[in-house]
């Protein structure tokens, strides 16, 4: 699903009927076993603007570092869309040249 746009992990809670526990402990299984192509929108407080882009973790933080304010805007989570197409054209030259 995360092929399709932009998820919160609110909205995969709500979309697949898990509990938003659940789904972040899903999305860190993800993150391994995408790596590169797992792509995360940093969290941002609604309150100063600030984002936190160098965020490690899926968890959303539960308030601003600079402000204090606990409105924040849940991260986003999706799939880095594979444009190159490098290893599908790797997978077909390596499968003429058998
Ligand atoms: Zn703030």
């Amino acid at each position: 699903m995360l092929d399709q746009g932009e998820w919160t992990a609110g909205e995969i809670s709500r979309a697949v009927h898990i509990p938003q526990k659940e789904v972040y402990a899903h999305l860190g299984h993800i993150m391994k076993s995408l790596r590169g192509d797992f792509r995360m929108v940093p969290a941002e407080c609604l309150a100063c603007g600030f984002k936190f882009s160098k965020r490690k973790s899926v968890q959303s933080p539960s308030r601003c570092p600079l402000c204090k304010n606990e409105h924040i805007k849940d991260p986003a989570y999706f799939r880095r869309a594979t444009g190159t197409g490098k290893k599908e054209q790797a997978d077909r030259e390596s499968g003429e040249t058998q």
